[in-house]
C-alpha cells in the first residue's frame, strides 16, 4: 500500500452556496476546527467569495478553490473567469468537470481537458472530476466510463503536471442525493483509476496522485470510505457547509 506516498485533500464544494456574510462566518467557525488537520484543507468557493475566503484564510492552513475556469487567457467569454484571474487573487486550487457542469452547463470531456491543461499552465491544482450515471452502472460499463474520462480529460497532460492534479471519483448518482457509494464500490473504481494512471504515466507517477471520493460523504460514513487504500481524500458538498461535519470529515482523513 503506498498511502503514505500522497498527501489526503478534503475539499468542500460549496456550490451555489452562501452569501458573503454567510461565508464570513462559516470560514470563521472552520478555521480553529480545520487547524489540527493533518490532511490538506480546501474550501471551494463561489466567485463571488473567493476573494473573500483567500483574505481569511491567510495564515492559516485552509487553502481557496474555485468551482470553474475557462480554457482561454481572456477574449469573449461572458460570464466566464480565467486562471490568470484566479491565480493573481491567490486561488490556488480549480474544481473541473464537476457532474453538475457536465449536466447542467454542457460540459464536455474536450472541454475538462482544455480546463484542466489552461489551469495547469497558470499554476492552479486542478481537482478533476470523473464518474458514471446510474444508468452506466447499471449497465455495467462503469470501467469503461471511468477509462475514457481519464484518457480524454488528461489527453496531453504531461506525467509533472498529473502529479499535480487531484481526481476525484464521483459516482453521479451519489451526489447530493443522500445516497453513497459503499466503500467497496468507492475502492474498486478508485483503484481502477490508479490503474489507468499507471497505464497512462507509471506507477510511481500514480502513485503519487490524490485520489478523492465525492458523493454524499458524511460524518457517519467518511472514516471507512477514507480507510480505502485507494481513497486518498474527499470532495464534498453538503457537508461542507456546517463547520462541524466538516470538521469530523477532516478528523477522519488525518487519520485515514
Ligand atoms: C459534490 O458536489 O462534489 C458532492 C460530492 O456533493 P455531496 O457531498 O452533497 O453529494
Amino acid at each position: 500500500m503506498n498511502k503514505e506516498l500522497r498527501k489526503a485533500v478534503i475539499a468542500g464544494n460549496w456550490k451555489m452556496n452562501k452569501t458573503r456574510p454567510e461565508a464570513k462566518a462559516l470560514i470563521e467557525e472552520l478555521k480553529p476546527i480545520a487547524e489540527k488537520a493533518t490532511c490538506d484543507v480546501v474550501i471551494c468557493v463561489p466567485f463571488t467569495n473567493l476573494e473573500t475566503a483567500v483574505e481569511l484564510t491567510k495564515g492559516t492552513n485552509i487553502k481557496v478553490g474555485a468551482e470553474n475556469v475557462h480554457f482561454e487567457k481572456s477574449g469573449a467569454f461572458t460570464g466566464e473567469i480565467s486562471a490568470d484571474m484566479l491565480t493573481e487573487i491567490g486561488v490556488e486550487y480549480v474544481i473541473i468537470g464537476h457532474s453538475e457542469r457536465r449536466q447542467y452547463f454542457g460540459e464536455t470531456d474536450e472541454t475538462v481537458n482544455k480546463r484542466t491543461k489552461a489551469a495547469l499552465a497558470a499554476g492552479l491544482k486542478p481537482i478533476v472530476c470523473v464518474g458514471e450515471l446510474l444508468w452506466e452502472r447499471k449497465c455495467d460499463i462503469t470501467k469503461e466510463v471511468i477509462a475514457r474520462q481519464i484518457k480524454l480529460d488528461l489527453f496531453d497532460v504531461s506525467a509533472e503536471d498529473a502529479k499535480k492534479t487531484i481526481i476525484a471519483y464521483e459516482p453521479v448518482w451519489a451526489i447530493g442525493t443522500g445516497e453513497t457509494a459503499t466503500s467497496e464500490q468507492a475502492e474498486e473504481v478508485c483503484s481502477f483509476i490508479r490503474e489507468q494512471l499507471t497505464e497512462k504515466y507509471s506507477k510511481e507517477v500514480a502513485d503519487t496522485i490524490t485520489i478523492q471520493y465525492g458523493g454524499s460523504m458524511n460524518p457517519k460514513n467518511a472514516a471507512e470510505l477514507l480507510a480505502q487504500p485507494d481513497v486518498d481524500g474527499g470532495l464534498i458538498g453538503g457537508a461542507s457547509l456546517k463547520a462541524a461535519d466538516f470538521g469530523v470529515l477532516l478528523d477522519a482523513a488525518s487519520n485515514g
